[in-house]
């Protein structure tokens, strides 16, 4: 809305309204990343010199000042004339692609609410169908694993469901169904309340795979919330507590002891996945969850999504 008397914005520098549900617009993008040579200074800087110009040089072997290397993507140590690549040991490394467009794509995948699939990246860098596909593959594989370094804790509340798809009239008996559910893969989900969220597939819900994975991603020190499945019960004495609801009585809460914060990121995954979801290859599954997971984690921020995608390409 414009209104005569209203004072007018400068047109040549717009600048995103508060109450815009957009956190990092594409003119902002495009301000801070205009072309090649700013995508290369930005990894520079988050690699190798944090000023720009300043770099401990593996030859003089002490900080040297560096500058823009003319014709290649390097830059050149003023003292000794050694090169630095900042695309060395990246995802950027070995492809084709400028890097403007790369940064581009992970502009894209980060202010996109449930992600972009590789035929979106495909129209909107126009490269080919196979070059979105690997680079989607590289920014979902790479930058947004979940490496589980820190273990969940405090509250954290545990469950499980199969993948890919419910068992069909086909299955006639109710043991028909049971086999078809136990041959899909099964994704764990465990979530501190108000906190982190982990996704792990484990090949069946029964046995110890399901025991072994909380306990290499929960800290000893958290309560757990688990539903009366018998596979959580070997777990009670891993955890300073372990509250189970029961949920083969048709109880769903009881004080606090409930998971509903699980079962609603599981109703997320799938809406969210709906599309993609049988297509998925049991292949991908895992870095699909990790997708999911961290646009999860990044729920409160999620205007420095796009920053965390660049630090972790910026790591070789
Ligand atoms: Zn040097």
């Amino acid at each position: 809305m414009y209104t005569v008397g209203m004072a007018a914005n400068d047109r040549n520098n717009p600048i995103r309204q508060q109450s815009s549900d957009s956190d990092y617009s594409l003119i902002e993008f495009m301000k801070n990343y205009p072309d090649d040579a700013a995508c290369l200074d930005a990894l520079w800087r988050e690699r190798f010199a944090p000023d720009g110009h300043t770099a401990d040089c593996p030859r003089c072997e002490k900080p040297r000042r560096f500058h823009r290397t003319k014709t290649r993507a390097s830059y050149t140590c003023d003292s000794c004339g050694l090169h630095i690549h900042p695309m060395k040991g990246t995802i950027f490394q070995k492809s084709t692609t400028s890097l403007h467009l790369w940064f581009y794509a992970m502009y894209l995948v980060a202010s996109t609410r449930c992600g972009i699939s590789a035929k979106q990246l495909e129209r909107e860098l126009g490269v080919t169908y196979k070059t979105a596909h690997r680079m989607m593959k590289l920014i979902r594989t790479d930058l947004m694993k979940d490496d589980g370094d820190e273990p969940l804790s405090g509250d954290v509340e545990i469950d499980e469901t199969s993948w890919g798809g419910r068992p069909r009239n086909k299955h006639r008996t109710r043991a028909e169904a049971a086999a078809f559910r136990e041959a899909k893969p099964t994704i764990l989900g465990m979530v501190e309340r108000g906190g982190r969220l982990r996704l792990r597939v484990i090949p069946s819900r029964r046995g110890p795979a399901l025991s072994r994975t909380v306990k290499a991603n929960v800290n000893p020190a958290s309560m757990i919330f688990t539903d009366d499945w018998q596979a959580y019960k070997p777990l009670r004495y891993d955890f300073l507590g372990h509250r189970v609801i029961n949920h083969s009585r048709g109880m769903y809460v009881d004080g606090d002891t409930h998971t509903n914060t699980i079962e609603g990121v599981f109703g997320n995954l799938k809406t969210g996945m709906r599309g993609a979801y049988k297509k998925v290859s049991p292949r991908y599954l895992q870095s699909y969850l990790d997708e999911f997971a961290w646009r999860y984690n990044a729920r409160h921020e999620p205007g420095a999504m796009f920053s965390q995608l660049l630090a972790r390409a910026s790591r070789s």
